[in-house]
């Protein structure tokens, strides 16, 4: 059983989720909770939304509790194929990509996040197969957790002087245009 509630207004659903009224849709792992349908159709979102918090909530449901919400994240956005728009200005966010995921304090800083979860695990996708992303959802090595907890700390977006090797710039190839 899959519940899905929506609200007429945006501030109903900013008061019962306890989420921004930046954030389309949400979920705990069972329901899925969205912005009023009728501003999400308007804005072009709708189907993109929903699609989006039902890949949520399949992998959250093979998710072992060692596997943090980044890479929920990531994998959501992988296997959707969304792209991310992260706007024509970087925000750049030295907190830590767990924490931004977890409790982003903007819509930028929000979408660099998730640019950069995606990112992560496209490449995990490329260096080990699609397979591995499943396995590693359920059951991580202890290898996987240890690369797991490095990437949860690492800044989300560091600006480019924080970061003289150029990983800041690395961190956003997951742009708009692919
Ligand atoms: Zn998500």
């Amino acid at each position: 059983m899959l519940r899905v509630q929506t609200w007429n207004r945006t501030v109903d659903f900013v008061n019962e989720t306890g989420e921004p009224g930046w954030v389309a849709g949400t979920n705990d792992g069972k329901s899925i909770f969205l912005q009023p349908l009728a501003t999400l159709a308007r804005k072009g979102i709708l189907k993109a939304t929903l699609r989006h918090e039902l890949a949520h909530v399949a992998i959250h449901r093979l998710r072992s509790a060692a596997i943090p919400p980044w890479f929920e994240e990531g994998l959501a956005l992988y296997l959707t194929g969304e792209q991310i728009d992260v706007g024509p200005y970087p925000v750049f966010s030295r907190r830590s990509l767990g924490d931004a995921i977890a409790r982003p304090k903007s819509e930028g800083e929000m979408r660099e996040a998730y640019a950069r979860a995606r990112l992560l695990i496209k490449r995990l996708a490329r260096r080990r197969g699609q397979d591995a992303l499943w396995q590693m959802l359920e059951h991580p090595a202890a290898t996987d957790i240890n690369w797991l907890k490095t990437e949860s700390e690492q800044p989300v977006a560091p600006s480019p002087a924080a970061a003289p090797n150029g990983r800041a710039r690395a961190s956003r190839t997951a742009s708009p245009t692919k």
